[in-house]
């Protein structure tokens, strides 16, 4: 690759404590936890709008937040805050309500039970309450670009805001951009995809119809097979979810493009096929389609510990936990060649270790949400959304101890952050 040598003066925007990349699921809450712990935070997003996959991606539901089989709630904290806030806009119905097996779930059985169903429009206005209230500082049209290291740590952050460059100080940054955007700059060892291929999980260009005859929709649900996976939403619109872009390179702009474009004609595709195959939706119309691409893994980061599918699958309880999971390895196939997912039983529940949050060969960052540092397949699960907001809230705390008690990420005391977790309503047990 040829390659020229820019420089050139950029302007600082500003100084922070604590700089967080991405505001998807896990990137809110690491503000929102940070900011509420005191420290001076400034939350970058690329986009117009918070929620990451939830709002842009139109993904939902947030997949279960009890243990494998249903019996008990296992994620609190910020994720239970969401929800109270979407209900103020009639826009979420509370996971307690929810059964598996509905047309809330497509009525898919297995570790679907306690969904929460949401309207992705009213989450960008909570994530944006919630983030302007903790007193956090917000640009969305945002884009990390590059950053300036020195020692091991990160110095300074330079990011693409529409007036052009412009670089912010931290003392400490959050990477939760799903991509491991930062800290791929910073130096971090990290893969994409499998560990043996390089192949991601494929992307879903997620839209919502509306206009559907919920009657016959049930009927169809005695059945074993559907044609199309749909979703009921609170506002009566459905989510679906249906063909698979294969090998795209979240971290790549021409892969994205190319994905992209050949993703819309899938969502033509699966629309045909919902009126003309599918039971109830015969009259549907589509409302909207996501504005971004449904991306499910790019790149994971080598972190001072890498969970595996046996920690998923025994449940290994770590001292050092900052969050419990319990949806199953759901891992999509990687190619229209291979068949079927990747299914091994899970644990009842599931443990993520604050060391999995720490990269190797950084310093003051940490890398919350989907790209943390575990194995392809074991990913699968707790790539859902309410274990990000988990892994977002414990990175936020983590921070306001180095802050506050002036030591490293890798220096803070566990039991301090687990303690600080429990007070703020999250569940690590
Ligand atoms: C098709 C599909 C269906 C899914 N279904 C479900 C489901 O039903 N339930 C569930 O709970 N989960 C589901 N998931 C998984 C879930 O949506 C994601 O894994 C989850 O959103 C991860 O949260 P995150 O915060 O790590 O990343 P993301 O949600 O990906 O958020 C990352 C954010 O970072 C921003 N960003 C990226 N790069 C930059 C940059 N350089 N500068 C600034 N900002 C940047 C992005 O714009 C984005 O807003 C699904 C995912 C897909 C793709």
């Amino acid at each position: 690759m040829s390659a020229i040598h820019y420089s050139n003066d950029i302007e600082i925007y500003g100084e922070y404590d604590v700089a967080v990349l991405g505001g998807g699921p896990s990137g809110v809450c690491a503000a929102v936890s940070a900011a509420r712990n005191g420290l001076r935070v400034l939350l970058i997003e690329a986009s117009p709008s918070l929620g990451g996959m939830a709002t842009i991606g139109q993904v939902g539901p947030f997949m279960t937040c009890y243990d494998r089989d249903g019996n008990k709630k296992i994620v609190g904290g910020l994720f239970d805050e969401i929800i109270d806030r979407l209900k103020k806009h009639s826009a979420v119905i509370s996971p307690d309500e929810m059964e598996a097996s509905t047309v809330y779930t497509s009525f898919i059985k297995k570790y679907h039970r306690h969904v929460t169903p949401f309207d992705s429009f009213y989450l960008e206005i909570v994530l944006d309450e919630m983030v302007r209230e903790s007193g956090a500082e917000l640009l969305c049209y945002t884009q990390f670009c590059d950053c300036v290291t020195e020692g091991g740590k990160i110095k300074h952050i330079i990011l693409n805001a529409p007036e052009g460059l412009i670089c912010v100080k931290a003392s400490l940054f959050i990477d939760c951009t799903g991509i491991a955007a930062v800290a791929a700059k910073a130096g971090v060892p990290t893969y994409k995809g499998d560990e043996a291929r390089g192949i991601p999980q494929p992307g879903t260009l997620m839209f919502e119809v509306v206009g559907v005859d919920d009657r016959g929709y049930e009927a169809l649900g005695a059945r074993p097979e559907r044609p199309v996976k749909a979703y009921k939403t609170p506002s009566g619109r459905y989510k679906v979810n249906h063909y698979h872009v294969y090998n795209v390179d979240a971290a790549n702009a021409k892969s994205l493009t190319d994905a992209h474009s050949k993703a819309r004609y899938q969502v033509l595709d699966a629309y045909d096929v919902l009126r003309k195959k599918t039971q109830g939706f015969e009259n549907c119309e589509i409302s909207n389609v996501a504005t971004a691409l449904g991306v499910r893994e790019s790149r994971h980061i080598e972190g001072e510990y890498k969970i595996t599918v046996e920690d998923v699958s025994k449940g290994t309880k770590f001292d050092d936990r900052i969050a419990v999971y319990g949806f199953g390895m759901d891992v999509h196939n990687r190619s229209e060649a291979e068949s079927g997912n990747f299914k091994i039983e899970i644990a009842e529940k599931y443990y993520i270790p604050y060391r999995s949050l720490l990269p190797k060969n950084c310093n003051n960052l940490l890398v919350a949400g989907k790209a943390l540092s575990c194995e392809s397949q074991a990913v699968g699960g707790m790539r859902c959304m309410p274990a990000a907001m988990a892994m977002g809230q414990a990175a936020g705390i983590a921070c306001a101890l180095a802050i506050n008690n002036c030591v490293t990420l890798r220096g803070i005391d566990v039991s301090a952050l687990q303690a600080k977790l429990r007070a703020a309503g999250a569940i690590i047990d």
